[in-house]
């Protein structure tokens, strides 16, 4: 890759109108690097800020003629810093972030670079939701683009099951829509893989009627109680309801007393469904309870709190087989504590663990879209967060070395399959070396829909599918 000089600017900012063009000299150059976690910030050469296709497809074709390394933002919750490019170009979708409801269809069309808090706020404000994601800054790019679980995708699915459409700016500056009749074979790699093709300008979701009060909330428990709550929390996934979803943060308490054991609970019902879904967990007395009902949009603001900008952060995926082996887990909870607590500066971190009706994911054949890893399997984070940036390779390290031991608990517990369980493409980190079995059986696939759209490889960023001739 070549290396930005002045002139190459100069030619860049006489083509573009309407976009922002920022240098290192420009105001808001840095605001523009901000990404959620400090480990995703990278020096761009310079940011376009485009707020239209057309401005997309001169950025791109610009960067190809003068050799710059292209990175697209979406909502920047990047933690490998895959939307964020070191000298190169960022074509930051910061001004592209409008939702538009169309009422007769029930569908709903995000920017690329809208979050799902404006995607949720618009539907609610006309009793509709999509399958979004439950922290609600996250981007629609990134999410969508990688599968997308969500509250409600026991009833719908993932994002994807529910993406009618895509508007894309691919790599040689011609923009396409992408459906099941149009460019179909690119519209089947976007849905699982869909950082490798281009810039998406915009996605159109089926929405569906919802209730405008759900119930859901936080209920918080004391180390004692781990065993308890993880078979109430394995009793849900042996009985699955379409309509509820948990997750299970092994984490420390916020005002530092201690280690914690935090369930979001949800139920896409009324109080009196939800109470007796979770009658089970409620019946362990935890010493938080605060579950109640509020609206859906709510329920995504939730992890806000502790899901916060800024420090540096790791994110490493886990995938377990249900049910969860108790006494595995009280290995891996005594573990991280024992860690956490002889760094301070660990403890925001947590292990997240997601308990999701997967039958309607499965009920979708692995081969109808890009997303390999359609399958039983729970999914689960190890999020570190930490200040000190001198000690960013010795977390990660750990962070990898408590990924490998759930790698051998789910391949000991599936070893009889035909082939290695596929891992979810939007919790690991591109070069991950435990998590390496993404794309499983759809690879070959990938690899011919890559050379048809972006055969010189201008989006490698996250997870790079090579083409099948190189
Ligand atoms: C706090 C938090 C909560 C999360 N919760 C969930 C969840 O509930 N469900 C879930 O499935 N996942 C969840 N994730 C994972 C999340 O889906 C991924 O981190 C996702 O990649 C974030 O997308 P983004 O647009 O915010 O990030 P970015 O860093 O902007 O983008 C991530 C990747 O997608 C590409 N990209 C983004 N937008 C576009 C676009 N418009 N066109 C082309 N490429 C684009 C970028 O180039 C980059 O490679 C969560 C992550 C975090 C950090």
């Amino acid at each position: 890759m070549a290396k930005l000089n002045d002139a190459g600017i100069k030619a860049l900012r006489s083509r573009l109108d309407t976009a922002s063009v920022l240098t290192p000299s420009s105001d808001g150059y840095q605001e523009s690097l901000t990404r959620w976690s400090d480990t995703g910030i990278k020096p761009a050469g310079v940011v376009v800020q485009p707020v239209d296709p057309a401005d997309i497809s001169i950025a791109l074709l610009w960067a190809q003629e003068h050799d710059i390394e292209v990175a697209v933002k979406g909502g920047g919750h990047s933690t490998a810093g895959t939307s964020s490019s070191d000298g190169g170009l960022v074509i930051d979708l910061s001004y592209m972030t409008q939702v538009t409801i169309d009422l007769p269809s029930k569908t709903i069309t995000a920017q690329g670079g809208a979050t799902w808090k404006e995607v949720d706020e618009a539907g609610a404000a006309h009793g509709l939701a999509t399958v979004g994601g439950t922290v609600n800054h996250t981007g629609v790019g990134g999410l969508t683009l990688g599968g997308g679980y969500g509250w409600l995708s026991g009833q719908y699915g993932l994002t994807i099951d529910n993406l009618l459409s895509a508007r894309v700016v691919l790599a040689d500056g011609t923009l396409v829509t992408a459906s099941k009749s149009d460019h179909p074979e690119l519209f089947w790699g976007l849905r699982g893989a869909g950082y490798n093709f281009g810039v998406v300008v915009d996605f159109t979701y089926q929405a569906y009627d919802q209730a405008e009060m759900v119930f859901s909330g936080v209920l918080g428990f004391t180390p004692d109680k781990l065993e308890h709550v993880f078979e109430q929390l394995n009793t849900s996934l042996a009985n699955p309801d379409s309509r509820s979803g948990a997750m299970c943060f092994l984490t420390h308490a916020p005002d530092g007393s201690g280690p914690v054991i935090v369930v979001i609970c949800f139920y896409n019902g009324s109080r009196e469904e939800g109470l007796a879904r979770f009658a089970g967990l409620i019946n362990l007395g935890p010493a938080i309870n605060a579950l109640d009902t509020m609206p859906y949009s709510m329920v995504n603001t939730l992890q806000n709190p502790q899901a916060t900008y800024g420090d540096r952060k790791s994110f490493k995926g886990i995938f377990y087989e249900p049910p969860m082996d108790l006494s595995f887990v009280r290995t891996v909870f005594e573990d991280f504590m024992a860690k956490v607590q002889s760094d301070s500066d660990l403890m925001k971190s947590a292990i997240i663990l997601e308990f999701m009706d997967m039958r309607k994911i499965c009920e979708i054949p692995s081969s109808e879209t890009a997303l390999a890893s359609r399958n039983t399997t729970q999914n689960g984070i190890i999020c570190l967060r930490w200040t000190d940036e001198t000690k960013d390779k010795e977390h990660r390290a750990w962070a990898r070395q408590i990924q490998a031991k759930w790698k051998t608990e789910l391949d000991a517990k599936t070893k009889g399959r035909k082939t290695e369980v596929p891992q979810y493409i939007n919790y690991a980190e591109p070069g991950d070396s435990v998590v390496s079995n993404i794309y499983g059986e759809n690879l070959e696939r990938l690899q011919t829909v890559k050379a048809t759209y972006d055969p010189k490889n201008v989006f490698h960023k996250m997870h790079p599918l090579s083409t099948a001739s190189t």
